[in-house]
């Protein structure tokens, strides 16, 4: 394919008007944590050679750039722990020419002391953080691996000027009591913080309303000790804004705010599985597609976008839609990546 030649054509909408510019690619499933709200017991990971190649998901990321993707997030499972993942962001900085605008990544930080200066060199423009607790015991039960390499990858992270943002799904009985601790630590760090209200992607299917920390109670507890105002939040930001005294946090709060509305990403699994939603009950098998169009067929690349507009035109409307529909779902979010 010559990518100079084609031009951008923003195709990518579906039945309810929502332009996707946000792609998610997950490098893979496999990850050295095991967090309550996400891993199964027992995952089964994909084999190795199932795996897209890293050549195949660049051809698919140049494809969809050009049909309007702007921002790429490299997901997982655990991305840092898929050899080459480096090379891959700096790769991907050449579709900046053809209309990229951001390539982000979103890691649970672990091996960040090793690779943080090198995704800075690699043009990484964000990095988004998991860390749920700063108590190391409770951290342990949340994910069954240590808090101490997390917070020197952060520290890391930020040494190497890059841009951060802390993610913590809460979940009551277990985590909660988090809330004023982290704020305070955003804080003293100068760190964006984002709560995140559990969803029920967890792969044992543990999810109820119940250990739902809502978006009202988060800013109820925030407001014990900050002054908490609401800011203006874009449209197609999933957190809505805030400030506590004069720092900002933002809150993810798909359960009880849900910001189906304007949802403009789609994803794609490491074993090219297309997700037109996160909670989709089903994905699109793209795989023979995506590795016939590295392979420079060209005539497959016209069935490829028929298969793909199809399936984002059908996007549903969003997560409380699917839920009313009561399908059950196969993958968890270690599949598609948050
Ligand atoms: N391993 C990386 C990490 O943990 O950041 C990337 C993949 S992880 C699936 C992406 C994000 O999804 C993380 O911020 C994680 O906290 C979030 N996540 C996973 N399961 C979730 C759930 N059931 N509800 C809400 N967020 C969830
Ligand atoms: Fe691994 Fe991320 Fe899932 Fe935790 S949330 S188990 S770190 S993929």
């Amino acid at each position: 394919m010559n990518s100079m030649a084609m031009t951008h054509q923003p195709l990518l909408v579906d039945q309810f008007g929502r332009h996707k510019r946000k792609l998610r690619i997950s490098v893979t499933d496999r990850c050295n944590f095991k967090c309550v709200y996400c891993m199964p017991e027992h995952p089964e990971w994909i084999k190795k050679h199932q795996l897209l190649s890293f050549e195949a998901l660049y051809r698919f990321c140049e494809f969809m750039v050009h049909r309007g993707i702007e921002h790429l997030r490299i997901t997982g499972g655990e991305p840092l722990m898929r050899q080459g993942v480096v090379h891959f962001v700096a790769q991907l900085q050449q579709l900046k020419q053809i209309g990229l605008k951001r390539i982000s990544m979103t890691t649970n930080g672990h091996y960040l002391k090793r690779y943080a200066e090198a995704l800075k060199q690699a043009g990484l423009d964000d990095l988004n953080i998991s860390l749920d607790s700063l108590d190391p015991q409770q951290f342990r039960q949340l994910t069954q691996k240590e808090l101490t390499p997390v917070l020197e990858g952060i520290q890391a992270a930020q040494a190497a000027g890059l841009n951060i943002k802390i993610n913590t799904v809460l979940i009551r009985g277990m985590n909660d009591d988090q809330i004023l601790p982290l704020a305070r630590w955003s804080k003293q760090h100068g760190l964006m913080l984002r709560f995140i209200e559990f969803m029920p992607l967890d792969g044992d299917r543990k999810w109820s309303a119940e250990h739902v920390i809502s978006e009202h109670e988060i800013l109820a507890i925030l407001r014990t000790e900050f002054r908490v105002q609401m800011k203006s939040t874009a449209a197609s930001d999933p957190a809505r804004q805030y400030l506590m005294d004069d720092h900002p946090v933002g809150l993810i709060s798909t359960i009880t705010h849900s910001f189906c509305g304007s949802c403009d990403r789609v994803r794609l699994t490491a074993q090219g599985e297309f997700y037109n939603c996160l909670f989709a009950t089903q994905g699109l098998n793209l795989k023979e597609d995506i590795v016939a169009l590295a392979a420079l067929e060209p005539q497959r690349e016209r069935a490829l976008q028929n298969k793909l507009l199809r399936c984002i035109w059908h996007k549903e409307a969003g997560f409380h839609a699917i839920r009313q529909k009561q399908q059950s779902r196969k993958i968890s979010m270690h599949m598609p990546g948050g």
